[in-house]
């Protein structure tokens, strides 16, 4: 039995499940290469919601939801954790690694993301830091 875990609460996603990327063939027919994020974001959750839906269903979803199927993913392949970069308001750049539960959690919480950085002493600044770190790609190697 294929590996699954709840879609991010949402009304309309009552029932949906993603299975782990990267475990069938077909899988492979999606391009990670390009510029076209989005489409490649929206080809992933196509390949990884059971039961499947219509292709409007994955474009109608708000980003937060998008990138919470992400991290789900991620956690399903394995990742435990994910670094990211910010500017605090003084200047100084901070590199903070939360776990995927964090993140998922902080995300659902609203603010909570921004106390967790506030504990650490510094409050981040609005842009990420240049030459940051992108979460990885779920299950997807080199
Ligand atoms: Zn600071």
């Amino acid at each position: 039995m294929e590996e699954t875990a709840p879609y991010p609460p949402l009304p309309e996603a009552r029932g949906l499940r993603l299975r782990r990327f990267g475990t069938r063939l077909e899988d492979l027919e999606v391009d990670l290469s390009g510029e076209d994020r989005p489409r490649a974001i929206t080809d992933v959750l196509v390949a990884c919601t059971v039961p499947g839906r219509d292709s409007g269903f994955y474009w109608d979803l708000p980003v937060g939801k998008r990138v919470e199927c992400l991290l789900v993913l991620a956690a399903l392949a394995g990742a435990g954790e994910i670094g990211a970069g910010f500017r605090c308001e003084c200047g100084q750049s901070l590199e903070i690694t939360l776990t995927i539960g964090e993140l998922l959690a902080a995300g659902r919480a609203g603010a909570g993301s921004r106390r967790a950085y506030r504990r650490r002493g510094h409050a981040p600044g609005p842009q990420p830091a240049p030459g940051t770190r992108q979460p990885g790609r779920p299950g997807v190697r080199g």
